[in-house]
């Protein structure tokens, strides 16, 4: 049983199905869980894993030529001819959708428990429903429910900072802003702040030019109390733990933040930003675990680490944490505890590298650390 049907999950779920295994995935959210992410860089071993199933390269996302590093007057400073494949979360999600089996992933059911029994577990769902199995995978993401029970201490910490991000529609840019951000993966380091960007597939997944989005992410410090919560509070006044999703930001903060991108980021990007209809904010943090397996349960993906998001790597992470998973359960087949534990280690020793170079470039980035 797989707990969360995002990323992480399905690419689980998936995995463990190819092994053999009856995997079911279990998702609370019961509507479209399409634009809950924005950009998503692509890692190898998320190419490799949408290869092998029959996903040509051309259909994961859309390849930027070249990094480019702007200066404070928008000239270009530096380019590293690198080629880099980006996605969209909506369309990486519908390649992993179409490799899983529609009847067994289950929507609107959210994790509550589980006990422990003779013959395995059994998982509780909304309080009450109750399901059987022999391994529970938890996939629930930075804020997961399977964590809090298996790792109560084990709770995600506030970096200092959110990232601002904003789409804008590739057909709406103006030729200077196509010139100078199309086919190039663009960043600007500021004193303590950073934005990038980067062309993504367009709101259903098209990725012929003149259909895609630009998508850029700002990183800015925010400090811990009144002013955290003032941004993570809607324009309903409704208070956020995490993110305020597009459409929900408070107007006056999005121009107060559009006036300082103005301010301090070269042209281009001011203009980007300003352009941007509906920004929306996610808090960075950080989460490192000690464990990820406990006899017949294990966490996997952001359940586990939250790397930040300047190591570009938490799909890919999650993506290997799955495969390794069914291939460690595949070698100890009846065994599942000692599968778990041979395939922790190399987990975790995964999980704090990533954790620790995410610490250093974003505290580097953010507070010249
Ligand atoms: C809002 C959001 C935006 C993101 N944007 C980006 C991005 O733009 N770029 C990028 O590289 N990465 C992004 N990520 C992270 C990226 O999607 C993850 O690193 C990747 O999907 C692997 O994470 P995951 O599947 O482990 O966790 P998540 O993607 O967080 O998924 C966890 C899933 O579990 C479900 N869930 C949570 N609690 C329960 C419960 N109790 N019962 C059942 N289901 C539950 C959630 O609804 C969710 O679908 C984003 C993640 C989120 C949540």
């Amino acid at each position: 049983m797989v707990v969360g049907g995002s990323l992480g999950g399905l690419a689980a779920g998936i995995s463990l199905r190819e092994a053999g295994w009856e995997a079911e995935v279990f998702e609370r959210s019961r509507g479209e869980l399409e634009g809950r992410g924005a950009g998503i860089v692509v890692q190898p071993e998320l190419l490799r894993f949408l290869e092998e199933r029959g996903v040509p390269r051309g259909e994961v996302g859309v390849a930027a030529e070249a990094r480019q590093y702007l200066d404070g007057d928008g000239r270009v400073a530096r380019v590293e001819s690198r080629q880099q494949l980006m996605t969209s979360w909506g369309k990486a999600y519908g390649h992993l959708r179409a490799l899983f089996p529609e009847e067994r992933y289950h929507q609107g059911k959210e994790f509550t428990g589980f006990e422990r029994n003779n013959e395995g577990l059994v998982a509780s769902f909304d309080g009450n429903i109750e399901e059987s199995c022999d391994l529970l995978v938890g996939a629930d993401g930075t804020h997961s429910a399977c964590r809090r029970l298996l790792l109560p201490g084990a709770v995600p910490e506030y970096a200092g900072y959110v990232a601002w991000r904003g789409l804008v529609e590739e057909r709406s840019l103006g030729p200077s802003l196509a010139r100078t951000f199309s086919e190039r993966f663009t960043f600007f380091l500021g004193k303590n702040t950073q934005i990038l960007c980067y062309l993504i597939p367009g709101p259903s997944g098209e990725l012929a030019q003149g259909e895609r989005l630009l998508n850029w992410v700002w990183y800015w410090n925010v400090p811990e109390g009144d002013a955290l919560r003032e941004v993570l509070t809607d324009r309903d006044g409704k208070a956020h733990d995490h993110s305020v999703p597009q459409g929900r930001v408070r107007e006056d903060l999005t121009e107060h933040q559009k006036a300082i991108a103005g301010e301090v980021l070269p042209d281009a990007f001011g203009r980007l930003v300003a352009e941007t209809d509906e920004p929306f904010v996610q808090v960075i943090h950080d989460l490192a675990v000690p464990r990820m397996a406990f006899g017949r349960a294990c966490l996997v993906g952001d359940a586990a680490f939250v790397p930040r998001p300047h190591t570009a790597a938490s799909t890919a992470k999650a993506v290997t944490n799955a495969t390794a998973l069914a291939e460690s359960l595949s070698f100890y087949r009846d065994d599942v505890a000692a599968a778990l534990k041979a395939w922790e280690p190399a987990q975790l020793r995964l999980g704090r590298r990533l954790e620790e170079h995410g610490r250093a470039l974003g505290d580097g980035s953010q507070f010249g650390r």
